[in-house]
This record gives structure tokens, sequence and C-alpha cells, in this order.
């Protein structure tokens, strides 16, 4: 059976690949996945999930498991620093539509949920991709040819970028398209920068200095800051952690400055510790909603393992063009 089945390429290994790859296993198509990192970090704040994923999850048998790892939601707020509620957004129709309720989870959790749905046969890790081609078998089929930095050579059916923001895959892609004429103007334009982003997750907290964690519902608040580029967001986890994630908005000074401090600082979508540090510094005076007492985003911070702490940019950009004859673009990418 398996044979008549395209295989499918994959190139990375983040949330987009491996719930790509948990998907194929569920369906017995047959997949690789080729990860650039030697190994996978869990970082990250938390993630917002409702119906158009449970439903999956649910054909994958883990809605339990995930349930059992978030937090149920059914409201979101934005305030001031003063403490005043500036908009409240209800999610109870939306999830009455959809049948299904909107959760909190913090990224490691659902990434490493995710993963233990994959055979460890089936991602290869430290390989980064750098060419692709489309070619013929010795039957005279169409295939697509993906060459490894080590030298590696892997060939399938389908190959999908699922490698982020920067994918080259989507690279490749686009010099093709280039060079044939067929690419949209706007796909050739760089990804805009125009927020930075510090994101983490606390330890679990002391529910009496944090009473509104006891709450079984998940809290969402975001609060503007006051004659200052940033906003914060705070949500409640499901283990009594919370997790931040703090804007920093940028002009089109900095914008550019930020820009070139990315390319300095490799091309991985995440800064280095120092780059975070500086942030946390900035930011830490900023009040947060929640907790006894004036409390400060500096509060969660020192309750906040080092290596849980990340800074990334955000790119936020749609390009017109995800796919062409054997390659399709998935996610980030
Ligand atoms: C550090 C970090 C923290 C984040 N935190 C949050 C958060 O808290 N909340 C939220 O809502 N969103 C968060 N995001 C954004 C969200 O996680 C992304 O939108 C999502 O991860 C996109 O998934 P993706 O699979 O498309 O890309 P990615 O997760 O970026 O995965 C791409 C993968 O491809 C690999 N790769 C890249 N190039 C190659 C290559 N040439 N060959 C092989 N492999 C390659 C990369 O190493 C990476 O593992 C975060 C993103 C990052 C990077």
């Amino acid at each position: 059976m398996n044979e008549q089945r395209p295989t499918v390429l994959i190139v990375g290994a983040g949330l987009g690949g491996v719930m790509l790859g948990a998907l194929l296993e569920k369906a017995n198509v047959p997949y690789t996945i080729l990860e650039r990192a030697s190994t996978v970090r869990s970082l990250g704040a938390a993630l917002s999930i409702g119906g158009t994923l449970l439903v999956l999850f649910e054909q994958l048998q883990i809605l339990s498991e995930f349930v059992s790892l978030a937090k149920c939601y059914t409201q979101s707020t934005v305030g001031n620093e003063s403490g005043e509620t500036l908009s409240t957004t209800n999610y109870v129709p939306l999830q009455t539509l959809t049948g299904y309720r909107g959760y909190i989870i913090t990224r490691p959790a659902f990434y490493n949920l995710l993963l233990k749905q994959i055979p460890a046969h089936k991602i290869h890790f430290g390989k980064r991709i750098l060419n692709v081609n489309e070619v013929k078998d010795d039957e005279d089929n169409d295939k697509v040819r993906i060459q490894a930095s080590d030298g590696t050579i892997y060939q399938g059916d389908i190959l999908v970028g699922a490698d982020g923001a920067y994918s080259a895959v989507r690279q490749r892609l686009y010099e093709r398209l280039k060079l044939e004429g067929t690419l949209p103007k706007s796909d050739e334009e760089d990804l805009p920068f125009t927020c930075t982003c510090l994101v983490g997750q606390t330890e679990p907290l002391d529910l009496e200095e944090f009473p509104e964690l006891k709450d079984p519902e998940s809290l969402m608040i975001t609060t503007m800051g006051t004659e200052k580029p940033y906003s914060w967001v705070v949500f409640g986890t499901g283990n009594g952690s919370v997790c931040f994630m703090v804007l920093h908005h940028l002009d089109r000074t900095t914008s550019r400055a930020a820009q070139e401090q990315r390319f300095r600082n490799s091309e991985n979508s995440e800064w280095g510790p120092h780059a975070a540090q500086s942030m946390c510094d900035e930011t830490r005076d900023f009040s947060i909603p929640i907790g006894i007492g004036k409390k400060t985003l500096g509060d969660l911070y020192d309750r906040t393992p080092k290596d849980l702490f990340s800074k990334v940019m955000l790119e936020e950009k749609v390009f017109t063009t995800w796919f062409s004859g054997r390659t399709v673009l998935l996610g980030d990418g």
C-alpha cells in the first residue's frame, strides 16, 4: 500500500513540521523530517489553541492528553497601566460555534506532545538543507531531490518547506520562479520587522501570592504601556506558572537597527541570552495586573529559569506564492 503513496520530505522540525509529521504518521503516509538543529530546544511562552486544531487532535487521539496539559479560557482582556479595562473579548460564541473550548498551553508542552507522535527514526537532526532540485527518476517520474550541508541527499515526491521565517526551501523556490519570471514582485521583498518580543515561562508560582491562578480558567491579560512603545501579555497555565510575552513596538529607525542586529546574530529566529537580558532590564518595572501588592514583570522574571527566556523578532508578512511544482510551504515559511 505504501508504495503507491507519495513520499513526503519535510524540512524543519518546528511546530509546523512536527504537526504535519503527526498527521502523516496517522494517515500512514511515508515521510522524513530533516532538521538543521542538532537537538530541540523547548522555548517560548503560551499558545492559544481552539476548534480548528482540536478537531485534528481528536483524530490523532491526543485530545485528552492535550487537555490535561492545557488550561481553558473564555475571555481575554486589554487594560492600561492604571488597571482600567479597555476591552474584553468573549470567546464563548466562537466556542459554541466550533463545538470546542479554547485552551492555553505552553509552547514547550505543546511541542513535546506533537514530537512524541513521531517515531525517532523519522526525524533526522543536524540536517541543514541547502539545495533543492526537481528531477526525473530512472523511470521518468517527477521527483524532488534535496541536499543537506553534510552532503546527504534525499529524494521524495513532495517537499514541504516547514523551515521557518527564513525558509531555505522558500528561497530556493523563489529563485527558480524569479528566473522563470513568475514570482510576484511582493514576494521578492524582505520580511518587515515591526516588533521585538520577549517570551518566557515562570516556575509554578505561590497561589497565595498570585490568587488569580487558582481560577480553573486561564487568564489572558494584555497591558498597553502608557507613553512607552510596549505592550505585555500574561497567561495562566495548567501547572500554576505564568507565561509572559512582552512586545516592543519598533519605529522605523529602531526597526532598521534591529534588522541589522538580527543578521549579525545568526540566521536563527531567536537572539542570545544577553539580548533577552537587556530587554528584561528595560521592562522589569512595568506593572502587571495579577498578584497581591504591586507586582511587576520583574517579579515574573525573577521566577523564570534562565533557559526559559527567549527573545524573537516578529516578522509579519503574507507571501503570495506558497506552492509550485512539487514544493509546498507551511507555517512561518
Ligand atoms: C523561540 C521562539 C519562541 C516563540 N514563542 C511563541 C509563543 O510563546 N507564543 C506564540 O504564539 N508564538 C511563539 N512563537 C512563534 C510560533 O512558535 C511560530 O509561529 C511557530 O513556531 C512557527 O512554526 P514553524 O514550524 O513554521 O517554524 P519554526 O518553529 O520556526 O520551525 C522551523 C524549523 O526549521 C528549522 N530549519 C530552518 N532552516 C532549515 C534548513 N535549511 N534545513 C533544515 N531545517 C531548517 C529550524 O531550525 C526550526 O526548527 C515563537 C517562535 C520562536 C522561534
